[in-house]
């Protein structure tokens, strides 16, 4: 078995992993991140999900800061996609008018790759984390991680969970809690006559969401072996279903309409979530935390804005740990707007900051001073409560 020591390891180099592992790398922490696919992004790239939903509340007004809007624009600096020019003028905007892109996924990993090595992160590629090592403390204190080496263990002060399933809360024997998915089979193919937006820029690349939002009563949840592979065969089977009419029906030929690409990971939208200090409630948007680390916009409707708890990141009877993305605590209709690339980079940015900060102070990061975290964040760009923005809550109407 080989080891390594790190002062921060963030698992699972998705969005949410990739804005945690650059915040700590960033603060001068010696810092890893461990991803079992070989590439960096996540659902928004192995995943294809294409669409960097919207940093601003829809009616003119930016609420996401810091790394996550670095990443909106990393996403599209080797390839298609524009952020609206107009986003400031609009008033009540559906989501494509809003601040954020479409992105071709791989020009995306190729983006974030560069701004993970420029901040030396390590990044370790094809490795699983398949279990946890935890003291009598409740103190998590290595991971034990499996690639072409073989086994090893890595240690170190503070850990990230950005597996998108919680599985570092999981291997910990945390309940954590679970949700129903929809099936979905978003493929990457080329169509000459595809309407989707990618198309107008590239050819006839373009994504097909074919089997989105189908069965979603169908206990699709993500969290054991069988129900992942039954979940990808059937978004296929329907994907193929497609294709097969496509052709039957004459309106494409195997050379006018063919996948280039299916997604390298299951497109689950929420399977594991931590059970936390504090689970972020539906209809919570305008609900000012003392403990914020920063703003959300509802991508689903304009004019909602969330602030979001850190004590939503932090798991009860685990010390050492703080999750990020899809891992934090939320009810499952709060979790539709926390679960979502430009809130994966907000709160991945939190985390890895806090993860910095306590290992600096050989402290929890549930332990720190939350005051420390949020100047941090904001010496570093970030906007923290709805004041900072210009956004008065009171002058919403509660639905
Ligand atoms: C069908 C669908 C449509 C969506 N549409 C949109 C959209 O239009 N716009 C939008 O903004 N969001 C959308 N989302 C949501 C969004 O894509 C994700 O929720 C977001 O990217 C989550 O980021 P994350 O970093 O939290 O998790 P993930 O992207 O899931 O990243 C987790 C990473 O951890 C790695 N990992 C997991 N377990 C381990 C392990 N044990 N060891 C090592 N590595 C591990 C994974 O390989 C992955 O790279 C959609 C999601 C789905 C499924």
């Amino acid at each position: 078995m080989f080891t390594k020591n790190y002062d921060v390891v963030v698992c699972g180099a998705g969005v949410a992993g990739v804005a945690a592992a650059l915040a700590s790398a960033r603060l001068g922490k010696k810092t890893a991140i461990i991803e079992k696919t070989v590439y960096t992004g996540g659902l928004a790239t192995s995943g294809l999900i294409y669409i960097y939903l919207p940093l601003c509340d829809g009616n003119g007004t930016q609420v996401s800061f810091g790394i996550t809007e670095e990443l909106l624009k990393a996403s599209i600096l080797y390839g298609p996609g524009e952020i609206p020019a107009n986003w400031k003028n609009q008033k009540n905007a559906e989501e494509q008018k809003r601040y954020r892109t479409i992105f071709a996924p791989a020009s995306f990993t190729l983006a974030i790759d560069e701004l993970l090595l420029e901040a030396k992160v390590d990044i370790w590629y094809d490795t699983l984390v398949c279990a946890t090592q935890v003291d009598k403390d409740k103190r998590l204190t290595g991971v034990e991680v499996e690639n072409k080496s073989g086994r090893g263990l890595i240690t170190a002060k503070s850990f990230v969970d950005a597996t998108g399933d919680s599985d570092l809360a999981h291997m910990a024997e945390l309940p954590c809690h679970t949700n129903d998915n929809a099936l979905a089979n978003w493929v990457l193919e080329y169509n000459d006559r595809t309407n989707w937006p990618m198309s107008a820029r590239t050819h006839g690349v373009c994504i097909h969401m074919g089997g989105t939002n189908v069965d979603s009563k169908a206990g699709y949840r993500g969290i054991n072996g069988a129900s992942v592979s039954r979940f990808l065969l059937q978004g296929r089977e329907r994907y193929l279903k497609d294709l097969k009419a496509a052709y039957a029906s004459g309106k494409h030929e195997r050379d006018t309409r063919f996948p280039l690409q299916l997604p390298a990971m299951a497109q689950f939208r929420m399977t594991r979530c931590i059970p936390a200090h504090y689970m972020l409630k539906d209809n919570q948007d305008w609900t000012p935390f003392e403990d914020s680390i920063g703003l959300a916009a509802d991508w689903r409707k304009s004019g909602y804005v969330w602030e979001i708890p850190f004590s939503s990141m932090t798991p009860v009877g685990l010390k050492n740990m703080v999750a990020a993305g899809r891992c934090t605590c939320s009810e499952p209709d709060a979790w539709e707007v926390t679960r979502v690339i430009p809130v994966a980079g907000l709160t991945g940015e939190a985390a890895g900051t806090a993860a910095a900060l306590a290992a600096d102070k050989s402290i929890s990061p549930d332990e720190l001073k939350i005051t420390e975290l949020q100047d941090t964040l904001r010496k570093n760009g970030n906007k923290i409560h709805f004041d900072e923005v210009g956004l008065d809550p009171a002058k919403f109407k509660k639905k």
